[in-house]
């Protein structure tokens, strides 16, 4: 690192901005002296987000590089179900109902209690198709037709042929290396290196590569795309204190530490206490069956037997009532036509769930009862109820009409327990609608853009189910294009 000596006697090579005549940093001591490599682009993260932005930033000129911590690229991108919201008329008009990006831009402000951004969440749905076509134009390939993701409040979700979101992460890098952007594993970034740390243009980044720190230069930017910090305890319970004892859906990357960096050069963090939680593990399980996701074939049991929630609501309406029962431990159910339509999506993992002990199968409801260990009169009696639900169309619990459409009658039957998981975090760089990361007096910080789950302002309080993948690529692309440009 520079010392001050050196810097006000000129005697070391100083960064480019710098020596042209722009202001000394305050602190010259946080400034390298050499920078061992030099982009124009760099992205911090490998998930969708780094990878898109990665991808146009090269394709509109720029020499542009993505860096990743861990061994492997992908993030959460890669472990997460790949479901993707987009209002796409024609596959609205198939699954039977109106869409367009304007309704869904207004279904997903209201999930978000109107805390996202309007002109965020519009670029979000607009650009959701878009995504679509440009995915599939680097090689992802979608399963015909649309559903409604658990906690998507719309049938509007795209799934990519192989279940997951490998398949967009396979893709992105096969695409990569045919047209040469370069994507370093094992690349951890401990530091955004900014000309003061609050205000001046930022130049590049820290970077640990085989235990030596390293100092490279974005002549035109860098882009943030390093995900949430779900798998970071202790910043969760930081931010609510309910969510420590929670076992995690997300990768061992998704700990946060880059949003910090952004926060160290001014950056403006909003929403860190929206925390979401999905039904995943439930505690002390390792692992579990995902029969939720086809939500219309699906009922939520707790110990007691009984349906607590309206299944179909919100995930945090959900996460709130989930927590308050016995154990935070409750059942997912379903007759046997909820079982297909569920493996349409994740047959892998509820045929796993059947063989490791989270998901039981029974020809009748009494024997499932004694299988899962539920009260077997309690069970039956809500089975029994919740049919006749679906007859009256009216839940006291409030699930839509639309959701009871679907009785639980057809051996055989399916239960598993599952739980509350820390699963995606709404909040995090403020940015605006070029993707520019805005500093805390609502200035653009120049060379410094964002895209993905390190953001904030845009789900507000909720995140809805399959959004988080519409955004990703959405402000994955304008991050990279915005970067490449240089505006
Ligand atoms: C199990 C699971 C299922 C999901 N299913 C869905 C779904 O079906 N639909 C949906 O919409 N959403 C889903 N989500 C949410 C969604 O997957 C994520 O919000 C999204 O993938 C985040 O993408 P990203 O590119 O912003 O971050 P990520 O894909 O997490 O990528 C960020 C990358 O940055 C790297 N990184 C972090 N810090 C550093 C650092 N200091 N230096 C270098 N690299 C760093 C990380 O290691 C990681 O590889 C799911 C999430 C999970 C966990």
């Amino acid at each position: 690192m520079l010392n001050r000596r050196a810097l006000l006697t000129g005697a070391a090579a100083l960064p480019a901005a710098i020596a042209s005549g722009s202001a000394l940093a305050a602190d010259p001591c946080s400034l390298p002296t050499k920078w061992d490599k030099t982009y124009d682009v760099i992205v911090i993260g490998s998930g969708g987000a780094g990878m898109s932005a990665g991808i146009v930033a090269k394709e509109a000129g720029a020499n542009a590089v993505v860096l990743e911590k861990l061994a492997f690229p992908g993030g959460n991108t890669l472990v997460s179900g790949g479901g993707l919201n987009a209002a796409v008329p024609e596959d609205a008009k198939a699954a039977g109902v109106e869409d367009s990006p304007e309704l869904h831009a207004k279904q997903t402000l209201a999930a978000g209690d109107f805390r996202g951004d309007p002109e965020l969440v519009a670029i979000l749905t607009k650009g959701a198709p878009e995504s679509i076509k440009w995915l599939e134009k680097i090689g992802v390939k979608y399963r015909p037709g649309v559903y409604q993701i658990y906690g998507g409040l719309w049938p509007r979700c795209h799934n990519p042929l192989g279940q997951s979101g490998s398949d967009y992460i396979k893709a992105a890098v096969s695409y990569a290396k045919k047209i040469g952007l370069e994507v370093f594993t094992n690349h951890k970034i401990t530091g955004i290196i900014r000309e003061k740390p609050d205000a001046g243009r930022v130049f590049g980044v820290e970077v640990e590569v085989k235990g030596r720190k390293e100092y490279w230069r974005a002549t035109k930017g860098v882009v943030a795309a390093a995900g949430g910090f779900s798998a970071n305890p202790q910043m969760c319970s930081f931010f609510d204190p309910r969510l420590t004892r929670l076992n995690t859906t997300n990768q061992p990357g998704a700990t946060g530490e880059v949003l910090t960096y952004i926060q160290s050069v001014n950056g403006l963090a909003v929403g860190l206490d929206y925390i979401q939680c999905i039904p995943w593990t439930a505690p002390g399980y390792k692992h579990t069956a995902d029969v939720f996701q086809a939500i219309e074939y699906c009922i939520f049991i707790n110990k007691e037997g009984k349906r607590y929630v309206a299944e179909d609501a919100r995930r945090d309406v959900i996460r709130d009532a989930t927590l308050a029962q016995t154990d935070q431990t409750v059942y997912q159910l379903v007759d046997v036509d909820g079982f297909v339509e569920n493996n349409k999506y994740y047959d892998k993992m509820n045929h796993e769930a059947l063989k490791n002990g989270t998901l039981f199968e029974a020809n009748t409801l009494d024997e499932l009862a004694k299988l899962v260990n539920l009260p077997a009169e309690e069970l039956k009696k809500t089975v029994a109820e919740y049919n006749r639900l679906v007859d009256t169309k009216k839940d006291p619990l409030g699930r839509s009409e639309k959701m009871l459409c679907r009785k639980i009658v057809k051996a055989p039957f399916y239960a598993g327990p599952f739980g509350m998981c820390r699963h995606h975090t709404m909040g995090g760089a403020r940015i605006d609608t070029k993707a520019r990361v805005l500093d805390r007096q609502g200035k653009v910080i120049p060379g410094l853009y964002a895209a993905g789950e390190v953001t904030g302002g845009i789900h507000g309080t909720n995140r809805v189910g399959g959004n988080a993948i519409a955004d990703i690529f959405t402000f994955g692309r304008l991050a990279g294009a915005s970067a490449a440009a240089g505006v």
